[in-house]
């Protein structure tokens, strides 16, 4: 039996680049790791989110129905969800796609554009189906506290993971993080 704090990331309409900023914490991941299990990430593979994590770090926004279903279970098993990054906290760059219609689209990048291969989701399943108009997290799921950036920078990534790893419930100097 382990006392350490259950620790889950999750990559959805984003670039990874908040995960990429998250392994820039270098030599303070060690430090993480002794006081924290990773129990999700897309750095492990891990493919079903687990039962009773305590905090969850969301990256992207929700632009799909596999978004919407890992956000919700993601929110079921979780005691602390963090919207993770400017992606997850306002759409960001993900929410650009929402000045086209979803067919309009799908005709541009994989009808008649450079990722013509995939017949298109309808057809056989590989692209999952994407929402009608890409939401930031907290528009789909509630959440508990943010952490903004493009990408949140290590600094502010370590400010939040270690305050939320204490179980504190107040904003940060110089507002690096907020909590809803
Ligand atoms: Fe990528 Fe920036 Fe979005 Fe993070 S906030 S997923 S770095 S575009």
């Amino acid at each position: 039996m382990t006392n350490k704090i259950r620790l889950g990331t999750a990559w959805l309409g984003g670039c990874s680049g908040c995960h990429m900023s998250f392994l820039d914490l270098d030599e303070r991941l060690l430090e993480l790791a002794a006081a924290a299990d990773l129990v999700y990430s897309p750095i492990a593979d891990l493919k079903e989110f687990p039962e009773g994590v305590d905090v969850a770090l969301v990256e992207g926004a929700v632009a799909n129905i596999d978004h919407v279903e890992l956000a919700k279970k993601i929110r079921e098993r979780s005691k602390i969800v963090v919207s993770f990054g400017d992606c997850a906290v306002t759409g960001n760059v993900t929410i650009l796609r929402n000045r086209f219609g979803v067919d309009d689209l799908l005709t541009m990048v994989y009808r008649e554009g450079p990722g013509k291969a995939p017949l298109g989701h309808e057809a056989d399943g590989i692209i999952p189906y994407l929402l009608p108009k890409v939401l930031p997290l907290h528009q789909v799921i509630s959440v508990d506290a943010y952490v903004p950036g493009c990408p949140p920078s290590a600094d502010r990534i370590w400010a939040a993971v270690t305050a939320l790893l204490r179980g504190e419930k107040v904003s940060l100097e110089e507002e690096l993080i907020t909590f809803g």
